[in-house]
């Protein structure tokens, strides 16, 4: 993989829609003075996930210091096509024969209920960032046809969760191209910087400090805590260190979990979802095929379109597979509904992108290293597992682990 001067990963290219919005992303960010700094946790990573623990850990009264390379919000965060999923990766069916139902079930339950925890604490913290309840439109493809999308749906129905399936006709007279599919309720949509950024600032006004940019490179781990170093010379001491440093990790987090890819989208111009009205209640739509496309509207009327994964995450080659790989999304996105397939794209980008086999994060302590926690949120339902490491790692930190933790945690079987 491509490193930057500072050892960095180059996470993204291109300009996403949201760094479009965002002119403070290309300020440059000012420097704070090098200093000693105490404080009960250290975050490393000031993206979508190191935001939701800064806000989270600050609300209860927590003194937390966060430091990233990069201004808050500009890694995979702002690569982000953001839509906040409970449905996995892996669909209920694959994780029922992967780890029973019950499991499934819980897993299930705990994203739907963490899309709408994002949707609670946007509103009682009166964040503008776009958030808006959306369904999702699971569509028939190459990984799952049509009759195992029924068979998706009867478990679904069996867990008591409510939606519908549709069959082609359905299908047709809402708009899109495909065998069927299932719209179901309990997902959201949510522009991603806006939504790190106004996370952080609340957590800033808690009194959090944000060290940026400053490189954390050296970890040292007694019994009582750790003491990080950054490359320019800070040195933050604290009791608990947690790593939300995205598809960058220390070489002590056991990674053998994880793949990266790549992953590409881009966006329409504005008020093309209004113009062609292409389906119903701006509806989150993605394939079961692999590589997968997904569709989603924005508050601005503009339709994202990505997906194409790769399993490598050399930037250059990404690059080198843009042309290519803009024809097909907007072809593919051409055959499920016709209009989107001529689209000009005013903004093309793609980003590294993490999986896990069994599509869960890794989230909880770092084996064998006292007082280290990681919350790495990866695949397509980052952002809502961004939430949930809030959630679990503050019940880990309280001395109440949650009772889902085993599911995410680094040693999982
Ligand atoms: C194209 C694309 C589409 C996606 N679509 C979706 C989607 O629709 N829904 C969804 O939920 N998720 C999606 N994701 C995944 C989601 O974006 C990620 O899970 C999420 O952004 C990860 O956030 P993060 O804060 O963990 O990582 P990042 O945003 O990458 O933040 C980590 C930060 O850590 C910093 N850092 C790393 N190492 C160090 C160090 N040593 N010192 C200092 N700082 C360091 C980096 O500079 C970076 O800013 C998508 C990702 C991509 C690339």
């Amino acid at each position: 993989m491509t490193r930057l001067d500072d050892g960095a990963t180059r996470l993204r290219s291109g300009l996403s829609v949201w760094q479009a919005n965002d002119a403070r992303l290309r300020d440059a960010p000012e420097r704070p003075a090098v200093g000693v700094y105490e404080a009960d946790i250290a975050i490393v990573g000031a993206g979508i996930t190191g935001a939701f623990l800064a806000e989270k850990f600050t609300r209860e009264g927590r003194r937390v210091v966060v430091l990233d390379r990069h201004a808050p919000a500009t890694g995979s965060t702002a690569a982000s096509t953001a839509m906040l999923l409970w449905e996995l990766d892996s669909s209920l069916l694959e994780l029922e024969s992967r780890m029973g139902l019950d499991a499934a079930a819980r897993i299930a339950r705990r994203c739907r209920r963490q899309v709408a925890g994002i949707g609670a604490l946007v509103e009682s913290s009166g964040i503008a960032a776009d958030f808006l309840p959306r369904p999702s439109l699971y569509l028939a493809g190459d990984k799952l046809d049509a009759a195992d999308l029924r068979e998706e749906h009867r478990i679904r129905q069996h867990l008591g969760f409510e939606g519908l399936y549709f069959d082609e006709g359905e299908l047709a007279a809402r708009g899109l191209i495909g065998s069927a599919g299932l719209l179901y309720p309990g997902s959201a949509e949510v522009d991603p910087v806006k939504l790190a950024r106004s996370l952080i600032a609340i957590a800033v006004a808690r009194g959090a400090r944000v060290i940026s940019p400053t490189v954390a490179a050296v970890y040292e781990h007694t019994a009582k805590g750790v003491t990080v170093q950054t490359r320019d010379g800070n040195v933050v001491r604290v009791q608990t260190l947690v790593l939300a440093s995205g598809y960058e990790m220390p070489d002590f987090v056991p990674a053998a979990r994880h793949t990266l890819c790549t992953s590409w989208a881009i966006a329409t111009p504005p008020m093309i979802a209004a113009a062609c009205e292409p389906w119903p209640d701006g509806a989150l739509v993605w394939e079961a095929s692999d590589p997968y496309l997904y569709l989603r509207t924005t508050a601005d009327g503009r339709v994202i379109i990505g997906g194409e994964d790769e399993d490598f995450s050399d930037p250059a080659r990404r690059d080198e597979l843009t042309p290519q790989k803009v024809a097909t999304l907007l072809a593919k996105a051409g055959k499920r509904c016709p209009g989107l397939g001529s689209v000009e794209p005013e903004f093309i980008w793609s980003g590294v992108f993490g999986e896990t086999e069994d599509s869960l994060p890794m989230i909880g302590r770092v084996p064998g290293r006292a007082n280290c926690l990681v919350a790495y949120g990866y695949g397509g339902n980052g952002i809502t597992f961004s939430a949930m490491a809030a959630q679990l790692l503050a019940a880990e930190l309280s001395g109440e682990p949650d009772e889902d933790a085993a599911f995410y945690a680094l040693d999982r079987d």
